[in-house]
């Protein structure tokens, strides 16, 4: 399968091993875009509020028709409630709809902030949200030598891309800041046979929470997203 079908499925794979399945209720997908990892996380066992982020509120509007109900959700209707929520807003925002998420995804998010947002991404993520479990992933720039005339990056809207070495560095400098959490990286999508040195295509860092939770709450804020649109799933 090709690159970003293997990336979903590998996030998929996190939201539904054995450490959290069942256990991931509430979930917010920042940066959802065109809303493609929805089916995703709406097969995800125990889901029941899924919340989808983007600061960019047309992309919101022209693909939300992506997440409404189907005809098939009301023949075959699920055992548990599903709402379906977008929200205009940032990965950097404090609101308190985010409160109880049990996990928080950026796929291919981070290397599209420009450096004052990156700083406030783990205030935000771990500071305030501290789901059990933070999946974030972004291109492994040490894989661009494998691109024909390559220069640049792989995209005009990204203000990075790091090496392995580079998000290693970012990921574990989280972790010793946010010390109820441990980190797990690994490549998503293999190049072929003799590249092996380059790494993947892509790379995933998973936070993972420690049981003990932290007391120090901070209190969110009311009204920084903006409602897009909302859908409630059938159930029996
Ligand atoms: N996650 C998507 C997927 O799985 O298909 C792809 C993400 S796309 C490459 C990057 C998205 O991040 C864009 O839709 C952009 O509008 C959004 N974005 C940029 N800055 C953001 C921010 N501060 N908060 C939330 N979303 C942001």
């Amino acid at each position: 399968p090709p690159v970003y079908v293997q990336r979903y499925v590998a996030v998929q794979n996190v939201l539904s091993s054995e450490r959290y399945s069942g256990k991931i209720r509430k979930v917010v997908d920042f940066g959802c875009a065109e809303l493609a990892f929805s089916v995703y996380l709406k097969n995800t066992p125990g889901i029941q509020e899924i919340l989808h982020v983007d600061i960019d509120k047309e992309i919101l509007n022209t693909y939300k028709h992506r997440v409404e109900p189907l005809h098939a959700d009301f023949l075959h209707t699920r055992s548990i409630p599903l709402t379906i929520r977008l929200y205009e807003g940032s990965v950097t925002h404090a609101d308190r709809k985010l409160e109880n998420c049990d996990a928080v995804i950026c796929i291919e998010l981070i290397e599209h902030l420009y450096p004052d947002t990156l700083m406030d991404f783990p205030y935000n993520v771990f500071g305030y949200i501290k789901p059990r479990v933070v999946v974030v992933t972004t291109p492994n720039a040490d894989f661009n030598v494998l691109f024909d005339n390559f220069s640049g990056f792989r995209h005009p809207d990204h203000k990075f891309e790091w090496s392995r070495e580079q998000f290693r560095d970012w990921a574990e400098n989280i972790v010793a800041r946010y010390p109820n959490y441990e980190v797990t990286i690994q490549g998503i999508g293999d190049g072929p046979a003799g590249t092996e040195h380059c790494g993947s295509c892509s790379q995933m860092a998973v936070f993972h929470r420690r049981e003990e939770i932290n007391q120090e709450w901070i209190l969110g804020s009311e009204g920084l997203f903006k409602e897009v649109a909302c859908y409630e799933y059938p159930f029996q």
